[in-house]
Parts: C-alpha cells; sequence; structure tokens
C-alpha cells in the first residue's frame, strides 16, 4: 500500500524512494548524487530548470533536524506540479522562468546521522559501537555524522575560532554535536557540498535546520550588502526573525564558508519552533508558512 512520505520521518531509503518516484513522474528533474557519506549512503542532489544558474537548497546537515529533508522535497513536489501546470506560451510562465533559473537541493546533508537519529546507534553500520558509546557518555541527542563530528562545524570559515569555542565549551573530541573535527572539511559529506558549490558555481545558497523561525545572512566582512535586503525581504515574507550576528558570531558552518569564500549570499533558516526532532505532524504549518519565501528563494 501506497504511504504518505510526507506524514512519517524520512529515513534514508524513504528518502531515496521518493526521490526516485518524483524523477519517474516529472522526467525533467535531474538526479544524481554529489558524494557518499561515511557510511558509503549516496548524498543525493536533484536539479530542476537551466543548471548553468542555480540557487542551491541544503537540508538535514544536523540529523535531528530531518523535518528539514521532508521540507525540501515536499516544496520540489509542488514545484513540479506547478512547472506541469504552466504553459510556456504564457508570458513569464514558471517553465519560463527555469530555461533561465534553475536550482538544486539536496534533501539530506548527513544521511548517517538522520539514520541515527531515526533507527539509532545500530545504524551505523562499522560505527555502531562507537556511537553507542558517545551516546552514552552525554547526555545531548545525536546531530552529527556517523563519527561524531558536526558537519556544519566542518567547513573551512573562521575554523581556529571555532576549535577555540568548542575548548571553551570543553568539547575537544567526537561528539554527538558540535564538534568539528580536527581539519576543516576532513569529512566526506563536507566535501560533497563544497564541490557541489564550485562544480555548479552557485549562487545563491540556503541551509535548513530547526528551529527557531529565524533567517541568518551575514558572515563577516565577505557578506554582499545585497544579503542584507534578501534577507529582509524573506523575514517579511515568511515571519521569520532576522537575526544580526555582531561581528563573527558562529564559524565553521556552510552559510559561514559559502559567503566567505565566494562572496556570495547565503542563509540560514532555522523552521519551526519547538524542541528537536520537530515532530513529523508539524510540516504541514511549516510548510505553508514558507512556502511563498521558498519559491522567491528558489529563483533570486
Ligand atoms: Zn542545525
Amino acid at each position: 500500500m501506497a504511504y504518505n512520505f510526507y506524514a512519517v520521518p524520512p529515513t534514508y531509503d524513504r528518502m531515496v524512494e521518493q526521490l526516485h518516484t518524483l524523477q519517474k513522474r516529472f522526467p525533467f528533474l535531474r538526479l544524481f548524487h554529489i558524494g557518499k557519506s561515511v557510511l558509503g549512503r549516496k548524498i543525493y542532489a536533484v536539479g530542476i530548470g537551466n543548471l548553468r544558474h542555480v540557487n542551491l537548497f541544503a537540508g538535514a546537515f544536523h540529523a535531528q533536524e530531518w523535518l528539514t529533508c521532508s521540507l525540501l522535497i515536499r516544496f520540489l513536489e509542488d514545484l513540479c506540479k506547478s512547472v506541469e501546470e504552466s504553459s510556456s506560451k504564457q508570458p513569464m510562465s514558471l517553465h519560463e522562468t527555469l530555461l533561465e533559473k534553475g536550482f538544486l537541493i539536496v534533501p539530506m546533508v548527513n544521511p548517517d546521522g538522520v539514520e541515527i537519529a531515526l533507527r539509532g546507534p545500530e545504524s551505523a553500520g562499522r560505527y555502531a559501537d562507537f556511537v553507542a558509546c558517545l551516546q552514552e557518555k552525554s547526555t545531548q541527542s545525536w546531530q552529527a555524522n556517523a563519527r561524531g563530528i558536526d558537519l556544519n562545524h566542518n567547513f573551512d570559515a573562521g575554523f581556529a575560532q571555532c576549535k577555540e569555542a568548542e575548548r571553551q565549551a570543553g568539547i575537544t573530541e567526537p561528539s554527538p554535536r558540535q564538534y568539528g573535527g580536527e581539519r576543516p572539511h576532513s569529512e566526506p559529506e563536507t566535501r560533497a557540498l563544497v564541490q557541489l558549490c564550485i562544480g555548479f558555481d552557485v549562487r545563491v545558497a540556503f541551509a535548513f535546520h530547526s528551529q527557531g523561525e529565524e533567517i541568518f545572512y551575514e558572515y563577516g566582512e565577505n557578506t554582499p550588502p545585497v544579503s542584507y535586503h534578501i534577507a529582509s525581504l524573506l523575514s517579511a515574507y515568511s515571519g521569520y526573525r532576522l537575526v544580526h550576528q555582531e561581528g563573527l558570531a558562529s564559524h565553521g558552518g556552510f552559510k559561514d564558508w559559502f559567503i566567505d569564500r565566494l562572496g556570495r549570499p547565503a542563509f540560514t533558516f532555522e523552521i519551526g519552533k519547538g524542541i528537536n526532532p520537530l515532530p513529523v505532524e508539524q510540516l504541514t504549518k511549516i510548510y505553508q508558512q514558507l512556502h511563498g519565501t521558498l519559491s522567491i528563494a528558489s529563483l533570486l
């Protein structure tokens, strides 16, 4: 019996199945993988429209934040339906827009982490004992990849400051969350996203986390002036709060690296409100609130 993908948590297998189902139904989608996780799971990307001019949406960097994966795939499915319905004869149709601009979605940057969050350490293959051991030592829920590296601390942006902040917080080794690894881009999941951004010359990047109903848009002096204007627009449209980060409040994150290295706009969305993992029942409400904002963001 068919089930509703959006009514249940997105395990890795369900996500893969859903992406293949969408690709079959909407042949204009391009489904490919950009690398593999520590445990060899493919990290999937989906492209739509002109892939020589793309924005990027990426979700599920953090294990407990798997609802971001459901949100991005839900958006993708609705966008595909709109493309089908949109007539290319209409001026400014979605179809025509996508001939000029496209976008990429990486719904699950951290598949091993999501599996650990949803199915426990046993899902972590050769790292099962290691993960179980780290979990026993900590009261924190799992956010990292299978090696206990927090991917959103592993990007090459202020890495030294990132490590210093970790040390001050007493985090000096692999951990369920907030340990950034020994060196930037040490993790295959991080490298896969970096190579995707460079390979596709991504124009604008959006990272999806949960929770807080907030939008982050700054990282130091390379933040393009237009970032504030885009973020203000998206904030007004979504009702999410715009967060100013005085100086350099965070380091090692994907959006930090994107801004610092490429000098282009990147944003972090903290979706929903509550305690992670946000229950799957919240998806509809979050999606309804963000749908228009995602449409604008995808084709900026
Ligand atoms: Zn997060």
